[in-house]
Parts: structure tokens; sequence; C-alpha cells
């Protein structure tokens, strides 16, 4: 039998007593968790404001989340005081994402055109206009013939009107990320990725100790930004966060050769059109269209693989509705990715009762990506100061489940 010599058995007395993952702790005076738009956008402002002893922990890479699968619009529209707020500011800064961060979003004010085809539903648009525009957005009414003159690929069959705001529009998530990440990195920041958080520790000192498949982690303020991974990322900590994940698809159509929309005025300004009813939407992206639906018949869930029934049997008849030159174009490509939606459609932000130093930034129900970087500010001043000059934050505290519902967001795509 060989002896084991001297520095072995050492190395072996460390490893049994914990001593080397005592010292490969990496400590941070924030660790976020999930590197999606909201993540960086929330480190970006850590930094901006004087924190960048920061670090973001993503299992995967920068933006691979939900924020890769999202369609990237940015609407001011909203039936709530607090969304269309978070929608202003955020619409402010994605206009001087370039000089804010160094980096471009591509962001297009090509407006978005939601269309009513209820009764109920021009109630609620005149209703939310008229909301809005209290709160100085200039948004309008339409009637049906300036939907058809501002859309005239559009079906008119059942458009009672709509809406139409010409400062909204849509950026690309992936520019908007990585801008914000790399401009995070420039600061200071440090964004680890392929490291999965898989168990976390609140110590008697406050200190939280986070458990990963690349070593342990240690600080004192934990945010939570797993997107639809936000519950299981709670329940490590033991809060129950009501999050619901589900799939939404975004449908990619071939190279648009068509005279219809190629010659038509708007092609260079083709908006996002919403049917507020289906949710069915339409955009433009670069020579291609886009466009998607919600299934309310989805489960919840984490699966993402793409349903080409429900496209068979209820979203291509749908769109060849509406916009009857789809029969003549082909679909080249698919995704699916997750929603993660709340009990009232609002998101939850703030600090998670019980636990000091614990975050919340999720359950956006399909408006993170808008909201980045108005979230990324409002969570940093709470961060960093215990308050914030957002007037509407307690809206968005988790305890408010706790009750039943009072408020919902109402323009929920
Ligand atoms: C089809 C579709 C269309 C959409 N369209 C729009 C739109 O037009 N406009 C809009 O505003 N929003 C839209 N959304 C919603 C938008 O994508 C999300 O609200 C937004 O991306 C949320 O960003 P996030 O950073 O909070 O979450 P994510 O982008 O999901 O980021 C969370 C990150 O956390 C990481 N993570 C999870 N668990 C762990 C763990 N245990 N350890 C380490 N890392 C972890 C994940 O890998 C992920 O990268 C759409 C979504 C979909 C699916």
């Amino acid at each position: 039998m060989t002896r084991p010599n001297a520095s072995i058995l050492v190395e072996y007395l460390c490893r049994i007593t914990g001593f080397y993952a005592e010292i490969d702790v990496k400590t941070a005076s924030v660790l976020i968790i999930g590197a999606g738009v909201t993540g960086s956008s929330i480190a970006y402002h850590l930094a901006k404001q004087g924190c960048s002893d920061v670090i973001v922990l993503e299992k995967n890479y920068i933006g691979s989340g939900s924020t890769e699968k999202c369609a990237g619009g940015i609407r001011q529209q909203f039936s709530l005081e607090a969304d269309i707020r978070l929608s202003m500011e955020s619409v402010e800064f994605f206009s001087c994402f370039e000089d804010e961060t160094g980096h471009q979003a591509d962001f297009r004010q090509n407006g978005y055109l939601m269309l009513a085809t209820t009764g109920d539903d021009m109630i609620t648009l005149r209703q939310n206009v008229e909301l809005q525009r209290n709160l100085g957005l200039e948004v309008g009414l339409l009637s049906p013939s300036e939907v058809l003159e501002m859309v005239p690929q559009l079906r008119p069959d059942g458009i009672l009107g709509g809406s139409f705001c010409k400062s909204d529009g849509y950026a690309d998530p992936y520019s908007v990320v990585n801008g914000f990440a790399s401009a995070a990195r420039e600061r200071g920041v440090k964004i680890i990725e392929d490291t999965e958080v898989v168990g976390i520790d609140v110590k008697k000192d406050g200190m939280k100790e986070v458990m990963t498949t690349a070593g342990k982690y240690s600080s004192p303020v934990i945010v939570n930004t797993a997107g639809p991974y936000a519950g299981p990322v709670g329940k490590m900590i033991g809060l129950d966060i009501p999050v619901r994940p589900s799939k939404r698809h975004i449908f990619i159509t071939e190279t648009i050769h068509h005279t219809e929309f190629f010659e038509s005025h708007i092609w260079n300004k083709f908006p996002m059109i919403v049917d507020f009813h289906s949710g069915l939407w339409l955009r433009r992206e670069g020579p291609c269209l886009i466009f998607g639906r919600r299934n309310p018949e989805e489960h919840e869930g984490f699966d993402t693989s793409i349903d080409w029934e429900y496209f068979t049997n209820v979203l291509g008849p749908e769109i060849c509705y509406r916009f009857p030159v789809f029969e003549n174009i082909g679909i080249m490509r698919a995704q699916a990715g997750l929603h993660s939606d709340t009990p009232d459609n609002i998101a939850i932000l703030g600090k998670a009762p019980g636990i000091d130093g614990v975050y919340l930034a999720c359950g956006f129900s399909g408006h993170g990506f808008m909201h980045s970087p108005a979230v990324g500010r409002i969570m940093a001043e709470l961060i960093l100061n215990g308050k914030t000059s957002f007037q509407d934050i307690d809206l968005f505290n988790l305890e408010r489940f706790e009750k039943p519902v009072r408020i919902t967001e109402r323009s929920f795509i």
C-alpha cells in the first residue's frame, strides 16, 4: 500500500472539513439570479447608480430565457395608470438607448394599432385612451374607415374602430439585453453564464449563501429575476410566488414579395397591429412579417415545443381571415417561449416579505421587455436606497395576493 504524502493529506482534510468550499465562495454586494432583460437592466442601473459590486448568475447564456423568444413590442396603451407610467418612462429610455448605454436597441417607433371587434372592446379602448391622454400620452381613437385607411390589407368585417399611439413600437430583444449586459460589464458588473442556482441558504447574519452548479456565492442581497422560473427560485427560500409559465408562439413568414404590402404607403412604417379581443398580433420584421396569438387553452408549464395543430386549426385560419393576403404567404419558421403570468396580469416588484435583502422582479405577464428600462431604475433605487421615486410601487408587491384580486391589467395580450 502506498502512503499518502503530506500535501495530499492536507488537501483531503480541507475537502472533508469544507475549508475549500469556504475560501472558494465568491461574494458581491448584490447577487442577481437570471441574466434576461430584467436582470441585465437592474445590473446596469445598479452600476449607473454607483454600485458595481454586482454578480449576475445565469444558467445558460445572456438573454436565453423568455427575452430571446419575445416579439420586442413596446407599447404605452395599457388600462392601468402604473403600467402606462412604466411604459412612458421606458419609451423615453429606449429612444435614447444608445446615448445611455453606448449600444444600439434598433427601436422603431412605428406605432401600435389596437383593433376593437366587439362593443365591449371599443368601450375599453375609449376608457383607456382617456386615461392615457390624461397622463400625457399622444394617442387617438380611430373610426373603422380610419383603421382601413391606415392598413388597407385588413378585412373590414367586424372592425368597430381602434386606437393608435405613434410613439409605441418595437426594438430588437437581442440588442437590448446585450446592450444592458455589456454596459453593466463595462461599469464593473460580473455576469457569469452556465451557472445555475440550485439552492439558497439564508444565514443568521442575513447573508444569503447561493449554491450553484459552479460553486458557492454569497451576498447580503439577492434579486430573483429568473423569469418563468421565478417560482422554483422563490421556493428555494420558502417563498410562494404565483408566476404561471405559459407557452406563446411567434410565426415568421417568408420574405414579403407581395405587392399588396410592398407597394403600399404603409410598408416602411408598418405598425404593430393587435386584435384586442383575440390577442392576434402582427408586425413587420425586416423583410418578413411575424405574428402570434395567445391560446386560451394552453396549460401552465415549461414546454416550448411548437404546437402546429394550434397553428393549423386556429391561428392560420384567423390570420388569413383578418389579412386575406396571407392566403399567398408562406411560413418560414416558428418559435415558442414562455410568458410569466400572474393572477392579475401585473408584475411583482419590490422587497420579498419576511426576509431582509431579498428582492423580486418577475411575473411580467408579457410586458417585461417593454418595461425593463423603468424596472431596472426602480429596482436599483429600492435596493440601494430602500425607497423609489416610482409612486405606484406598492401596487406591485407580493403581499397583494394574500387578499382577493382587486385590480387587473385589462390590456393583456
Ligand atoms: C412569444 C413571446 C412574445 C413576447 N412578446 C413581448 C413583447 O412584445 N413585449 C414585451 O414587453 N414582452 C414580451 N414578451 C414577454 C417577455 O419576453 C418577458 O416579459 C421578458 O423577456 C422577461 O424578461 P426576464 O429577464 O424577466 O426573464 P427571462 O428572459 O426569462 O430571463 C430569466 C433568466 O433567468 C435564468 N434562470 C432561470 N432560472 C435560473 C437559475 N436557477 N439559475 C440561474 N439562472 C436562471 C434563465 O435562463 C433566463 O435567462 C413575450 C414573450 C413571449 C414568450
